[in-house]
């Protein structure tokens, strides 16, 4: 366990590599603060200068079990001495067929599901793209507005999260109506959660299958279970269940995509499990392989039917992550999927207590470990407050805990499933001291 954490001025070691990163690595990157690790264990991370940080990222949700974990990296240096790569697209291997009968015994639903391998979150929102257009042999999608789905063309139309993320790359695929979450505490059409019809499934039935698409032109509805990027929305319970009615009355296919809910972070393996709904296709990346880089889009037989050569990737289902995933789902179901609801529950009580003392701290949401909290200007107006929020992010930083933004306004704990109750004292601590440091100053 690291004793001191964080760091008062950037290191010299760091200086230089980031001046280096500035000139050679391309400035679309989003760097909040410069952490520039060495290496890392568990839920702690060094950097190049030797100081030490509680990482409440995981990399964005992907280091699942925590950095570097032994059992992981055995499995990873197993498959690595008899053969680092051969093409699941063209060959065949045990770790990619072993990999897919697991994924397919764990995504909800019963029976036989098939799993097409890819390396990333994008690249399984492409495939549940091209599957779902593929089996149904219509074209619309319906997306929501707020989510992030990915960056590559396709998976960025679907995307409503951040307007600087599709400008300038248009024309995007056509054929992708968006519409609004069910975000309760801002909801869209200005109505209250108790009083209102779901609305924001209702609207899609009412206003847009009526206006702008026939629902039997419709091949998906493409959702998040709990709103990731555009800041950690969990919606009312009656929400997933209506939008699934929705889909099967219509034969549209409903497409979690569980790229950042999956995996055991949210106290269950999938998000949707917490709804009791099952979805058509499920995309997974992120925490799946605990590191390494891992996509799948998991559909029943019945709807995974398309023919040789109309899908594929070279490197998708890369032997070493497939290894890497065994091992990393091994862990999960052994203990971390119920030590990140544990967990989650704990953090949360001590947020609402920390709530309660800042006038900063709004809206907290989220399940086991996916945790959002709205900065806003004053708990009472709810007034969105992101420079707030990135100061706030900064002084984390410095203190030595690492965390991300989310949202227009919000920043997320998104740590390695592996923490216990000494780091999540650790980040309360850590967060309060920057709540209160930010919250003296004008606001
Ligand atoms: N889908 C969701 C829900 C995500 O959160 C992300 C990334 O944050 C993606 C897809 C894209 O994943 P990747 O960055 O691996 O392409």
């Amino acid at each position: 366990m690291a004793k001191k954490l964080g760091v008062s001025r950037i290191g010299k070691h760091a200086k230089s590599l980031l001046e280096i990163d500035k000139r050679y690595i391309s400035p679309s990157y989003t760097r909040c603060y410069p952490f520039f690790i060495d290496h890392g264990e568990g839920a702690y991370v060094w950097d190049v200068d030797g100081n030490a940080f509680l990482d409440f990222t995981s990399g964005i949700g992907v280091s699942s079990t925590g950095h570097s974990h032994p059992r992981v990296v055995e499995a990873i240096t197993g498959q690595a001495r008899r053969f680092l790569h051969m093409s699941g697209s063209d060959f065949y291997y045990d770790s990619e067929i072993q990999l897919a009968r697991k994924l397919s015994a764990v995504t909800p639903g019963r029976g036989n599901k098939k799993v097409f391998f890819c390396n990333s979150g994008a690249e399984a929102v492409e495939a549940a793209i091209k599957l779902s257009r593929y089996s149904s042999g219509r074209q619309y999608f319906i997306a929501f507005l707020g989510s992030f789905h990915g960056r590559t063309m396709g998976a960025l139309s679907l995307t409503s999260s951040k307007s600087v993320q599709r400008a300038r790359f248009g024309p995007l695929m056509p054929g992708v109506i968006h519409t609004a979450y069910a975000d309760c505490a801002r909801c869209a059409y200005g109505l209250t959660y108790g009083k209102c019809d779901i609305d924001c499934v209702s609207y899609i039935e009412d206003t847009i299958f009526k206006r702008n698409v026939c629902p039997e032109e419709v091949a998906a509805i493409f959702v998040e279970p709990i709103l990731g990027e555009g800041g950690y929305i969990v919606p009312p319970p009656e929400f997933h269940p209506r939008l699934k009615a929705l889909a099967a009355k219509y034969g549209i296919l409903y497409v979690a995509d569980e790229v950042q809910s999956g995996m055991g972070r949210t106290g269950k393996m999938f998000a949707i499990e917490h709804w009791g709904v099952v979805p058509d296709i499920v995309t997974i990346a992120k925490g799946v392989a605990s590191g390494l880089p891992l996509g799948a889009a998991v559909a029943p037989s019945d709807i995974m039917q398309w023919e040789p050569g109309s899908h594929g990737s070279t490197f998708g289902g890369n032997p070493v992550s497939c290894a890497a995933a065994l091992e990393t789902i091994k862990l999960l179901e052994e203990s971390l999927i119920d030590n990140a609801a544990k967990m989650g529950e704990y953090l949360m009580t001590g947020l609402r207590r920390m709530q309660k003392k800042s006038r900063h701290l709004g809206r907290l949401s989220g399940k086991g470990l996916m945790i959002g909290m709205e900065i806003v200007k004053n708990r009472r107006t709810t007034k969105p407050a992101p420079e707030v929020r990135d100061r706030i992010v900064e002084a984390c930083f410095r203190k030595g805990l690492l965390v991300l933004p989310c949202g227009p306004t919000s920043l997320r704990f998104v740590p390695p499933l592996v923490i216990g109750r000494e780091e999540a004292d650790t980040a309360l601590e850590i967060l309060e001291g920057a709540l209160s440091k930010v919250g003296k100053g004008r606001s």
